[in-house]
């Protein structure tokens, strides 16, 4: 490999002052969670832009690692050489190599800013232009739109030449934008909103609500799975399960089957109201999408809403499910989330559920039992599953068994 470090180029460059430091900052932290397991990796973190130096395996390691982060717009492997005409004529061809040149185009493009360097920008362009030519006559050259872009960055230390350009994860680096509570169901869109939020920078921890023994130990294991899989994008997840099943029970017995669903949320939405003042978190997000069954109409919102102040974000708002489909399938949790285990709220959810529940009408239901000792008791009892992807350490002396 020719390789010798790989060039980071930021989203969102609209950022200024201190926002832009902590952007920074996150992201030199995530990426060098992200490349852990490498030994020879370095950091340096620029104004507009950062380099991962390493050995170059190690660099070929960190090019699928880097695609996931978020934060980086885009990324190249660069080659570097000394800074004369010939050295760089000799690693053109190098990393032209590296590509596929059979009926392609390219085009080369110089930046110069050591200006002591003896050939102008056109004149150097020309020559290794000539140079690729000679070099690969299966090429052409396109100005406009071509194929391969053979970039030189001249400057005082060497000379810097890139032909690629992976695509990143985008948004902000997980940590410049706070902290939020998931409501992670078993389900498929619950993820794919907790990885959208991730991807503009905010922390997540999760929380889930069980019903046992209507629901069982495989569905919650189901859970800590997609947590473990959200921990990839932004490190350890921490996952509060709430013992759900009295509270679901005294509704069932209290509240109308049609609207039951609609006290249903409305409690875990008191719940994780809760949860999220203890760990200090600013808003609660979920899987909703506008229509998507009863309990998500804008009339089951504002029943739900009512309960909370704290803003509930819904990034799924406006998608539809075969867009959440693929959102999750791209970030590794479809598989999981297919799995057939029940959900408490399947399991209670009424035949024939009221789409336009009315707010007045759910209070005065649930006005006849005191929730509040219930909710302070289910947060009390609740269980937290630190879920992060790494491996299991190994037993101390497990080798010598
Ligand atoms: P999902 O695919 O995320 O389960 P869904 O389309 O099945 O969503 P609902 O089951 O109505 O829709 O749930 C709506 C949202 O409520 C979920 O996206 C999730 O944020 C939250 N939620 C539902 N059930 C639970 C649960 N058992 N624990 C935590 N959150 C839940
Ligand atoms: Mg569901």
């Amino acid at each position: 490999m020719i390789w010798n470090e790989l060039l980071i180029r930021y989203g969102e460059m609209s950022l200024k002052g201190r926002n832009r430091k902590v952007f920074i900052q996150k992201l030199n932290q995530n990426i060098r969670r992200a490349l852990d397991g490498l030994t020879t990796v370095k950091l340096q973190a620029e104004r507009d832009r950062m380099f991962v130096y390493a050995s170059p395996e190690e660099l070929e390691l960190a090019i699928p690692l880097l695609k996931d982060v978020a934060g980086i717009q885009s990324f190249s492997p660069i080659a570097k050489c000394e800074s004369t005409v010939e050295a760089i004529r000799s690693m053109a061809v190098a990393v032209l190599d590296q590509e596929e040149t059979a009926g392609r185009t390219f085009k080369v493009e110089v930046r110069r800013t050591d200006k002591k360097f003896p050939l102008v920008t056109g004149e150097l362009q020309k020559e290794i232009g000539g140079t690729v030519l000679r070099a690969y006559p299966e090429l052409t050259v396109n100005v406009r739109k071509p194929d391969i872009l053979l970039h030189i960055d001249i400057r005082e230390d060497g000379a810097f030449l890139s032909s690629r350009s992976y695509k990143g994860a985008g948004g902000m680096p997980v940590g410049s934008n706070g902290r939020s509570l998931l409501m992670l169901s078993g389900g498929i869109d619950s993820p794919a909103a907790g990885y959208l939020m991730m991807k503009r920078g905010v922390t997540i921890e999760a929380i889930h609500f069980a019903s046992p023994p209507f629901t069982s130990e495989k569905a919650q294991e189901k859970v800590v799975e997609l947590a473990k899989k959200l921990s990839l994008y932004g490190g350890t997840v921490n996952l509060h399960i709430i013992p759900f099943t009295d509270i679901q029970q005294a509704i069932v017995k209290q509240v109308p089957e049609n609207v039951s669903i609609t006290s249903t949320r409305r409690l875990m939405l008191r719940i994780a109201d809760q949860v999220r003042k203890e760990i200090g978190a600013l808003a609660i997000i979920t899987g909703e999408s506008l229509g998507q069954v009863a309990s998500q109409t804008l009339e089951s919102f504002t029943a739900i809403n009512a309960v909370t102040s704290t803003p509930i974000l819904r990034p799924l708002i406006a998608t539809d499910k075969l867009e959440i489909i693929d959102i999750a399938k791209k970030i590794g949790t479809y598989e999981t989330s297919i799995q057939p285990y029940e959900d408490c709220c399947t399991i209670f959810t009424p035949a024939s559920p009221k789409t336009k529940p009315r707010l007045d009408k759910v209070e005065y239901y649930e006005s006849f039992i005191d929730f509040e000792p219930m909710i302070a008791e289910a947060v009390r009892d609740r269980q937290i599953i630190e879920c992060s992807l790494e491996e299991e350490p190994e037993a101390p002396f497990s080798s010598l068994l």
